[in-house]
């Protein structure tokens, strides 16, 4: 009875949250574009405000989010792999996420594709010297990338926050705690107490959510207000146009032939982790919002969410094949260069790797677009062409990355009969 009324509380709680932090959200932005469009920017109280309060507020509210992720990848999946109590469950659910997870982005990236050979967003696109100041980072080596994926030590992993080496000893303890029976019990006991808490300091630390997304998108409007969309009008309009249909299309209709569910209830209860994510345009950041969400809120059971959002939030990054489809395609375009069918699917192959390996954090994604290109053969120093639109690109592709994750935590859930539908229907 109890339980039940801390549920309804919860439910209520996070609700009114939602409302604030949207509320953040609209009059950040509203802020924001008032600081440029009056040329309040560079006076006193623009400094004051936007390098000052904004600033320190907004970092206060990343590091709280940064804070928790570690912690919660390495209690959550470690729980959420051994409630999968038996290792041919987890190979299951494993495959199942996975497969969902690659599938998923490599609709994203060809549909990216697709859209950007008939738009031609970089064709008769003046070069700017723009291009000439980018320093492009190494593209990282594929081999290399792979044997990083393993830690050779899980505290070094844990300490520098090397999510991908975190995921991998976090799956291998919670495996072997099933395996070990009775004596792993205490272990797992320990573990599943800290998954409590950590999930507590999520909850406490939310309050702060709608102060830090206002500030972090105040700061980015007044500093960038619209102006630097109008050169890259057409890249920026091909981005958000494929984003927008990966996320109302795509993910929709996978819910319905897949989860049978409808849409409509799965978007309304992703506002508040999708505007999180908006702000701070880092999935690994937008985590516990997006964990929360999804058990709480979707009724995605916590031994399946525990396991795939956790590991949605590292590998799957619809969002982000998108932004590296739609690049290439551009800086091809751009630079005279032809890719041909051949060409197309490799840039498939490597952007569905390279999203994978793109951590969830801020820009990230433009990083690895380096790996793409290099693979293409195309000028790195390309990615200085689209970077002036990358901040508010970024944002808006974090919030289809996790809406990704969700989406296949839906249907993972469902297939197994872990979706609680009355919690998925309640308003
Ligand atoms: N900011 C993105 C994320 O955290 C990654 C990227 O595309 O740069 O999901």
């Amino acid at each position: 009875m109890s339980a039940d009324g801390d549920a309804d509380s919860d439910q209520g709680g996070s609700q009114a949250l939602t409302r604030r932090i949207l509320i953040g959200l609209v009059l950040g932005l509203g802020v924001g574009l008032a600081l440029h469009a009056l040329d309040l920017r560079d006076t006193p109280v623009g400094r004051f405000l936007v390098d000052g309060l904004f600033f320190v507020v907004g970092r206060i509210f990343l590091a709280s989010l940064k804070l928790l992720m570690v912690p919660l990848v390495l209690v959550s999946l470690a729980c959420g792999t051994a409630s999968l109590d038996d290792v041919s469950r987890l190979g299951r659910i494993g495959g199942k996420t996975v497969g969902l997870y690659l599938f998923t982005t490599a609709v994203a990236i060809s549909v990216a594709i697709v859209v950007a050979v008939i738009v031609q967003p970089g064709v008769g696109f003046a070069l700017s010297t723009e291009a000439a100041g980018f320093a492009a980072k190494e593209a990282p080596d594929f081999a290399q990338t792979l044997i990083d994926i393993f830690p050779e030590n899980p505290f070094k992993a844990l300490a520098e926050a090397q999510m991908l080496q975190v995921i991998v000893f976090a799956i291998l303890l919670g495996v072997a705690m099933t395996l070990a029976g009775e004596p792993g019990r205490d272990l797992l006991r320990f573990f599943q107490s800290a998954n409590a808490v950590v999930l507590k300091l999520v909850f406490v630390l939310m309050e702060l959510a709608p102060f830090g997304v206002f500030c972090l998108i105040a700061t980015v409007f007044a500093d960038e207000g619209a102006g630097a969309i109008q050169q890259l009008a057409w890249y920026f309009a091909t981005v958000l146009g494929v984003l927008a249909i990966h996320l109302l299309v795509t993910y929709p209709t996978l819910l319905v032939l897949l989860a049978r569910v409808a849409p409509l209830h799965f978007f309304r209860k992703l506002r508040a982790p999708m505007s999180v994510a908006f702000s701070t345009a880092s999935s690994g950041a937008t985590l516990p919002v997006t964990l929360r969400a999804t058990e709480e809120r979707l009724g995605v059971d916590g031994s399946i969410a525990s396991f795939t959002i956790p590991l949605g939030a590292t590998i799957n990054m619809d969002g982000t094949a998108i932004m590296q489809g739609v690049a290439t395609v551009f800086i091809a375009q751009a630079y005279g260069v032809e890719i041909g069918p051949a060409g197309y699917l490799t840039v498939v192959v490597t952007a569905t790797l390279a999203s994978i390996g793109t951590a969830g954090v801020p820009g990230v994604g433009t990083v690895m677009l380096a790996m793409v290109l290099r693979q293409m053969d195309l000028p790195v120093e390309g990615i200085g062409l689209i970077l002036g639109v990358d901040r508010l690109l970024d944002m808006t592709r974090t919030a289809v990355n996790i809406t990704g994750d969700a989406a296949v935590s839906c249907i993972v859930a469902r297939s197994e009969g872990r979706l609680d539908l009355e919690t998925y229907r309640a308003p």
